[in-house]
């Protein structure tokens, strides 16, 4: 039984993780580290860096939602030996790259 809060009402898991979480999941498709990318919501518009998005669900699914309009902009599924990434809710994804 969870412990009551100050209000009475018994404290909660919070229902998703912030974006920052997709940090090692995304480390086995991409080479650099992606939650400061910034993407571009086809829902709403709305930019701003990945680990901004509202991460829900466990390994091997994880659905980010748009933290403004709730659009789901990216899902990462992974099997034993592929990784299934679906951007289809990102409009673009700007990834900051060192100068040669
Ligand atoms: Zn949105």
């Amino acid at each position: 039984m969870s412990a009551p809060t100050a209000g009475g009402r018994p404290a909660q898991q919070p229902a998703y993780l912030d974006g920052n979480a997709l940090a090692g999941p995304l480390s086995d498709v991409f080479a650099v580290d992606l939650t400061t990318a910034a993407t571009h919501c086809t829902g709403c518009g709305a930019e701003g860096p990945l680990a901004g998005l509202r991460l829900y669900g466990r390994a091997p699914g994880l659905v980010a939602r748009c933290p403004r309009c709730d659009q789901v902009v990216l899902r990462l599924v992974r099997t034993p030996e592929d990784a299934w990434l679906d951007l289809r809710g990102t409009a673009t994804l700007r990834i900051r790259v060192p100068a040669d």
